[in-house]
């Protein structure tokens, strides 16, 4: 018997959860059909919403002995909920996938073929076009890419997702990456292994709400560059070094001047616009140390990266508690 879990991080997605789950069962049942001894587990995620998802999540659990969840005590983001899915799977075989329907449920039987061909470790989608989104967001992410792969060893491929099928192998690779600052774009092509990439267009969500902002991406994304580059440490270095020659050469040029013309008094607009430049590059620099700084300080006070309230088992607990009630 082969076991895939599924993880599916939730946060506010009341309104996407029964369309998911219907088009999940449906992918699951044609599984099924082809490879008889598939088996399923549902792990929803939920990243502390504030509307119903987690009563959602309760009703599907207790209808449905495939369907697991786990409650976090607050909103600790997609990357926690993704790494406690990870934790939790029991498969042979993962799959990370969004509630949105934005990671389309029919690439799994593709993506599980791939896999099984004992060719890849891992199957994921790469989206080609950018549909729905704005020309500036799509412009910023192009370049991105472009930087991050330019600055950093572990390369992003444009448009690469977190929708992906892996192995157990890999997924045991990923957690022994036990990292506070998770950037899992870049986790996933750190770990390596053989990855298959199917293109695909954009697809826009199915109901709700995207719940990140141009400034969330903005910082997300400076998140993955200080999580995998330390090229902004070396920039800082080249600054030094370049303002350090560009002052020899006008100390040299001063000096010149005075002993020919023999005229030190002016130059006071000349002072004044190097001092603000050093004063900015200086601080510039000690910025980008800073950022190193502040992701060791989180990283060395080794915090859990996610807390859990409440899971199925509870959910389950309750029921049969309550029916024990009405016994009595
Ligand atoms: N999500 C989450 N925690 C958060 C934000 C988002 O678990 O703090 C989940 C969300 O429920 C969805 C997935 O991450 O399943 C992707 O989120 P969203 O659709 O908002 O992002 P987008 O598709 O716009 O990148
Ligand atoms: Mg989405």
């Amino acid at each position: 018997m082969q076991l895939i879990s599924i993880v599916v991080p939730c946060y506010n997605e009341q309104e996407v959860l029964p369309l998911f789950y219907k088009e999940i069962n449906k992918v699951m049942a044609q599984i099924k059909d082809k490879h008889p001894d598939t088996e399923f587990e549902l792990l929803f995620i939920n990243d502390g919403s504030k509307d119903n998802t987690l009563n959602e999540l309760r009703e599907l659990a207790l209808k449905d002995k495939c369907v697991r969840y786990i409650s976090f005590s607050r909103n600790f983001g997609k990357e926690a909920g993704m790494y406690a899915g990870l934790q939790n799977a029991k498969g042979d075989y993962v799959v990370i996938m969004d509630a949105d329907l934005q990671h389309p449920p029919a690439f799994i039987p593709q993506m599980y073929e791939y896999v099984l061909s004992g060719e890849y470790d891992c199957a994921t989608t790469r989206r080609v076009s950018r549909k729905g989104e704005s020309k500036i967001r799509s412009w910023f992410s192009r370049q991105f890419y472009k930087i991050m792969n330019k600055i950093s060893q572990t390369e992003i491929v444009d448009g690469a997702q977190d929708f992906r099928f892996m192995t157990r192998k890999m997924v045991d690779a990923i957690l022994s990456m036990k990292e506070y600052n998770r950037f899992s774009k870049g986790i996933f092509s750190w770990v390596g292994f053989r990855t298959k990439y199917i293109p695909y267009e954009n697809v826009e969500r199915a109901a709700g709400n995207t719940t990140w902002s141009f400034k969330s991406l903005f910082k997300y994304s400076l998140e993955g560059i200080f999580a995998f580059s330390t090229a902004p440490l070396a920039i800082s270095s080249f600054l030094g070094i370049l303002s350090f020659i560009i002052s020899l050469i006008m100390i040299i040029v001063t000096v010149i001047k005075w002993l020919a013309f023999g005229d030190p008094v002016q130059g006071y607009t000349t002072t004044i616009c190097i001092i603000l430049m050093m004063g900015g590059l200086q601080l510039f620099c000690i910025g980008i140390l800073g950022q190193y700084l502040s992701k060791t300080y989180l990283e060395s006070k080794k915090r859990p990266i996610y807390l859990i309230h409440e899971t199925e088992e509870d959910a389950h607990k309750n029921q049969n508690d309550l029916s024990q009630s009405y016994k009595d």
